[in-house]
């Protein structure tokens, strides 16, 4: 049966091809274009708290199985505009996972797929508004 809202149920070998999916699509000319005319429409403000938006989130996650589908990844129905702390609140708290020791104490923070995804994202957006070297 099919949960949608449930475990991705990736191995670990799936979600290195899933980051390899990503990082492919970042790198793609399409999106540095599509992510910067987004956010000049936003006029760079964060769609949650007004703050500075920084990155172009992808409100329904990318996955192997929509990274081919323009509908859901250029889509500007898909996008918003965020500020790092939103977009991290975004990601974190949905997804990533605290370690703790045998006595029940925080030790660190486990990384979740989608985490990936953003820090991917930053980096690509840091490489977008860092030069303008396209035609
Ligand atoms: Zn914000
Ligand atoms: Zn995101």
């Amino acid at each position: 049966m099919y949960h949608p809202e449930g475990n991705t149920g990736l191995s670990a070998d799936n979600m290195k091809e899933q980051r390899r999916f990503n990082q492919e699509f970042y790198d793609s000319k399409a999106w540095k274009k599509v992510s910067r005319l987004y956010m000049a429409s936003r006029n760079y403000v964060c769609e949650r708290c007004g703050g500075v938006a920084v990155i172009c989130h992808h409100k329904q996650y990318l996955t192997p199985a929509n990274i081919n589908n323009p509908d859901i990844t250029l889509s500007f129905d898909n996008l918003e505009c965020l500020c790092k702390d939103c977009h991290n609140k975004e990601h974190f708290m949905k997804n990533n996972k605290a370690v703790l020791d045998e006595n029940g104490n925080m030790i660190g923070v486990k990384e979740s797929a989608a985490m990936q995804d953003y820090r991917q994202a930053v980096k690509s957006l840091e490489r977008i508004t860092g030069k303008e070297d396209e035609q």
